[in-house]
């Protein structure tokens, strides 16, 4: 098999990025740093394909890191951001397609009483947290191990050594006292968080989780772990945040809240909900997002935030997002993962499947993990050189062991099957 040699063009670009930009990205895991592997520049996407800047065309699993859940440049939303940018672009006041998603968003989500929209999902977690911290009068945040929710200072953490304990800045530039109030636990682990309840009884304002971890890799909550998280929550009067910027819209259209049975207080959406475009928000229990201004005291704004344009691609995105297409999507993402399993079966490699609807990982160690730490533990180089192998047959896996595959509804039994076919010999090489 030969190796993907970069395209003359894609060198080139790549040279005057790396110039530019820091690590020559505007996003880190664009750089392809774990998977040893020049960066892709793609220019086109449509359906499940992307191309890059040399024409070569590849299945596509990156989706966007999230909202490409019809696939890329679909008709209807496509006309439908068309149409919108007839009348201009932010035009600086509340605008009907802001209602319109916002009672869209809503109905799939009956938990969203009140609702705000940002211009990211890093915004909508910030924001959700300020009113957390506002309305408990508390200040420490439960986050957990592997979880991502954007890059405001308090969430750029790690768990610091032993249970319970306050975090450690997990980036340079965050002041150890915005690192200290956070309490970073296991995920997976009802007693880790019954333990840290214990120890910060009254101080703890709120729990934020994903409630299928995606940005470790996928991880599904254990059984009865998210309702216990509802519980001790609502026990010490601490707020339940799902941190649903991956799960809205992904899992069903009630996300993962409706999927699991268990409502939290706060959530917070983004990527699929404006369909490409930028797009975060926040909501939840309208006592709650009441305190926030200016019917309240809870600071919050956005010059582009509802933007016309990301309202349009919204609102005809989950207009597309039809119960039936759920379905469809979940038995292919079915069919995919027995498919990969199989081909790793074959190939006596020691590979794990994690699926959770259409949220897939394929880990390199003999069982889905259960946290952060077990993903970790999975054999990283392997993975690099399964990426690269399924890359050289023009399949874009996501250049990290840490990311999930998102499939999309574009996606064909006959893609499915060119994925499987293109595993059993990335496994057998
Ligand atoms: N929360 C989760 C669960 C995410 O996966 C992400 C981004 N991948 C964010 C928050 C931050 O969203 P954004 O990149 O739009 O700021």
């Amino acid at each position: 098999m030969a190796e993907t040699v970069t395209g003359a063009r894609t060198a080139a670009l790549v040279e005057r990025a790396e110039r530019l930009f820091p690590g020559g990205v505007s996003s880190p895991v664009r750089a392809f740093r774990s998977v040893g592997r020049p960066p892709l520049v793609l220019e086109r996407g449509e359906g499940s394909y992307v191309w890059d800047a040399d024409g070569r065309r590849y299945l596509d699993y990156i989706g966007a890191w999230g909202p490409a859940i019809l696939g890329h440049a679909q008709p209807a939303v496509l006309d439908a951001v068309v149409a919108a940018t007839q009348n201009g672009f932010a035009l600086g006041a509340t605008n009907p397609l802001e209602i319109e998603l916002g009672e869209a968003i809503q109905r799939a989500m009956p938990s969203m009483e009140r609702l705000r929209f940002t211009s990211s999902g890093t915004e909508a977690v910030m924001s959700a947290l300020r009113v957390a911290r506002a309305a408990t009068g508390r200040d420490l945040v439960v986050k957990f191990a592997g979880a991502y929710h954007g890059h405001s200072d308090g969430l750029l953490v790690e768990a610091g050594s032993g249970l319970a304990t306050q975090a450690i800045a997990g980036s340079a530039g965050v002041p150890d006292a915005v690192a200290a109030t956070a309490i970073v636990l296991p995920f997976n682990d009802q007693r880790a968080v019954t333990a840290a309840f214990a120890a910060h009884a009254g101080d703890i304002a709120a729990v934020i989780v994903e409630p299928v971890v995606a940005n470790a890799g996928v991880i599904s909550p254990a059984a009865g772990y998210l309702e216990h998280l509802r519980a001790v929550t609502s026990a010490d009067g601490a707020l339940l945040v799902f941190d649903e910027v991956i799960t809205g819209f992904r899992l069903g259209s009630g996300g993962a809240q409706a999927r699991f049975g268990v409502t939290p207080d706060l959530t917070t959406l983004g990527k699929i909900i404006g369909g490409g475009m930028p797009i975060g928000a926040y909501g939840g229990r309208a006592d709650l997002m009441d305190l926030v201004a200016p019917s309240g005291p809870v600071y919050q704004a956005g010059t582009l935030s509802g933007h016309p344009l990301s309202m349009a691609a919204g609102i005809a995105t989950l207009h597309e997002l039809t119960e039936e297409r759920y379905v469809t999507l979940e038995e292919s993402a079915a069919l995919l993962a027995a498919g990969v399993t199989d081909a790793a079966k074959a190939a006596r490699r020691e590979v794990a499947m994690a699926r959770v609807g259409s949220l897939l990982t394929v880990f390199f160690r003999s069982s889905p993990p259960v946290d952060a730490a077990e993903a970790l533990a999975s054999d990283r180089d392997a993975y690099a050189r399964f990426f690269g192998a399924m890359l050289d047959q023009g399949i874009l896996l996501p250049p990290s062991q840490f990311e999930a595959w998102f499939l999309s509804m574009a996606h064909g039994p006959a893609e499915i099957q060119a994925t499987i076919d293109a595993a059993r010999t990335a496994f057998a090489s």
